[in-house]
């Protein structure tokens, strides 16, 4: 069973992850919108959900490890992992790089998947990218939950996105929230990649 753009919306909704209001961004813009990655994340059950469908778009691909960037693309690792039979790497931050730590390896030719939750800039997929090239691993693609770039961000291989979102952000002078006195929210940083 495939999960539909809707489908995969009404989960982060349902789990609260996806909250609407008038909110200060960690970039300073306002927003109409908000998204807490790690309250979809506290459901096994949807993680299982939204991997599957990750899984199903690659099954034919031979995905031999699935490589993903902390925190939440670790756990996305995983259970995409789980689905496809295949080994979950985790790509670690040390000195400002990504790495595989702990002695683990990506060989070389070895079939990779990238998985990430919530895709804005695409900067962690890239710092996976290129530690997937710095292997010589062979990247069958990446795949998010959420590309909220609108679809703008270009990683330069097959990249699936489970829902594609244009982020409504503007800056605090010419913000239509603000003219409505909407009460400003101030949720906690999550973009600590
Ligand atoms: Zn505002």
């Amino acid at each position: 069973m495939s999960l539909s753009q809707q489908d995969v919306r009404q989960i982060f909704e349902e789990t609260h992850a996806l909250r609407t209001g008038h909110f200060l961004l960690s970039s300073g813009k306002h927003s109409n919108e908000y998204w807490e990655k790690f309250w979809v994340l506290q459901y096994p059950r949807y993680v299982d959900r939204l991997c599957a469908e990750i899984a199903r778009r690659f099954e034919a691909d031979g995905i031999q490890v699935v490589l993903g960037p902390t925190t939440g693309g670790i756990l996305l690792a995983l259970e995409t992992a789980r689905h496809l039979n295949a080994r979950a790497l985790y790509a670690e931050k040390e000195a400002g790089v990504r790495t595989l730590r702990r002695g683990l390896t990506l060989p070389p030719g070895t079939r990779t998947l990238i998985v990430d939750d919530i895709m804005t800039t695409g900067g962690a997929t890239r710092e996976c990218l290129e530690l997937a090239a710095r292997c010589k691993a062979e990247v069958a693609g990446a795949a998010v939950l959420v590309d909220r770039s609108g679809g703008t961000v270009n990683l330069e291989c097959r990249t699936e996105a489970l829902l594609t979102v244009e982020a409504e952000a503007y800056e605090a002078a010419d913000c239509p929230l603000c003219k409505q006195n909407l009460p400003l929210h101030a949720p906690g940083t999550t973009h600590e990649k």
